[in-house]
């Protein structure tokens, strides 16, 4: 017998996305799951639930519904404050992303906000967007820093991730995006050393993953480089924003440094996707950013496809461009707009996600040894998540083995 202290019974389909047989989902029917201390202990049909687990604690009943696990965020931007709906306006109307990044206005806009809100007030603000998470099935995020672009206020937004945890049951992989813009008031080679020398040694206990954007409005290849570079020498992993603007230099410079993942990567080459490929880099998709920016192109899928670049689909919560929690609506739009199969997207919001977090086998997944997170959603079957579009099927959450209700 196992002891388990929570289980999930009678689930119509357990979707394990662990592949078995030619089911690429890892598919039981009328499944159960049991747990203990937060992580899985047992998996299998419900009918040998009761004469294999011994509970001492809660169960929730599926009553039929269909459990999957928790959803893996890869790329998300939950700390700061302040909101840009003007902007959003003003861009669906017509105005390019980059014209709206001049002094007070984008990014900086937020930084300004950022800085003058106190560490309560920031926490406040990323709780109830940690909350949102929960509510439709995410269980574990990427989070990154970005809008203090100083080092007080960057400590600050580290920070802040830091106390979400002992708030609410999401998992928080942060990351440190000092290489979000150059902020205003500063020559860039001032900037860049004060990350490189300061920031960087500075936020080695609070931030896993270094982060920067390869672009034209905010960091070039060379400042790319000596940033990450930095960070791989002080133990950091790596993440690029690359090529969601225009083509560059950024997935090369993410292939070349072994970096976990490359994001967004609309205007990558199949020369870069067989680079990103060769060197296990992930391609984290944010189709609700590439909607929102008025002439955004495809990524190109198939040459992803044709040179094996694993992809994850991110919500890329921001305030600038994608203003969701909802990973699910990135599913369905990567799906419809982009040709992307729901098998691809459940795969690049579970696995491939997790993969991209260095999380492969704990989170994403439900097997022995794995978190006890998932969620309970009122559909049949699994295809069904990202056809729903835009509308929240989550009936239930569960974080480390414990249904979740916001505090
Ligand atoms: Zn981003």
């Amino acid at each position: 017998m196992t002891g388990a202290d929570f289980v999930v019974r009678r689930a119509g389909l357990l979707v394990t996305m662990v592949p078995r047989g030619d089911d690429p989902l890892g598919r039981i029917r009328n499944g159960a799951l049991a747990a203990r201390a937060g992580r899985v202990v047992w998996i299998g049909p419900d009918a040998d639930l009761e004469r294999q687990v011994t509970l001492d604690g809660d169960s929730l009943d599926a009553q039929g519904a269909c459990l999957l696990p928790g959803l893996v965020d890869a790329h998300t931007h939950p700390v700061f404050a302040g909101a840009r709906a003007d902007e959003f306006a003003e861009r669906v109307s017509g105005v390019p992303y980059e014209n709206q990044q001049s002094e007070g206005r984008g990014i900086m806009r937020t930084v300004a906000a950022t800085r003058a809100a106190d560490d309560d007030e920031l926490l406040g603000l990323a709780l109830r967007r940690v909350n949102r998470f929960l509510s439709h099935g995410t269980t574990t995020i990427e989070a990154k820093s970005g809008y203090g672009l100083d080092l007080e206020n960057e400590a600050k937004s580290l920070r802040v991730l830091r106390r979400l945890p002992a708030l609410a049951p999401l998992r928080i992989v942060p990351t440190f995006l000092g290489g979000h813009a150059v902020p205003t008031g500063l020559e860039r080679s001032e900037y860049v050393r004060a990350v490189v020398e300061e920031m960087l040694p500075a936020f080695r206990g609070l931030a896993r993953y270094c982060d920067v954007w390869c672009e034209k409005p905010a960091f070039t290849p060379g400042e790319t480089r000596a940033i990450l570079g930095r960070a791989k020498a002080l133990g950091y992993r790596l993440r690029v924003h690359a090529a969601q603007l225009g083509p560059g230099e950024g997935p090369q410079i993410a292939a070349e440094l072994g970096a976990a993942s490359a994001d967004h990567l609309e205007y990558s080459s199949p020369e870069q996707a067989r680079a990103l490929a060769r060197a296990g880099t992930i391609a984290v998709l944010c189709p609700t950013a590439s909607f929102t920016v008025p002439g955004s192109r495809r990524p190109p899928l198939e040459a992803f496809r044709e040179a094996g670049v694993r992809m994850a689909v991110a919500s890329d919560l921001n305030p600038g461009t994608a203003n969701s929690e909802s990973l699910t609506i990135s599913m369905s739009l990567a799906c419809i707009a982009w040709g992307m199969s729901p098998h691809e997207v459940l795969i690049g919001a579970t696995m491939n996600a997790a993969r991209s977090l260095g999380l492969e086998g704990s989170a994403g997944c439900l097997q022995m040894g794995s978190f006890a997170d998932c969620a309970l959603y009122d559909v049949e079957m699994p295809e069904e998540i990202p056809y729903y579009v835009g509308v929240n099927r989550v009936l239930a959450t569960v974080a480390g083995g414990r249904v979740w209700a916001p505090a």
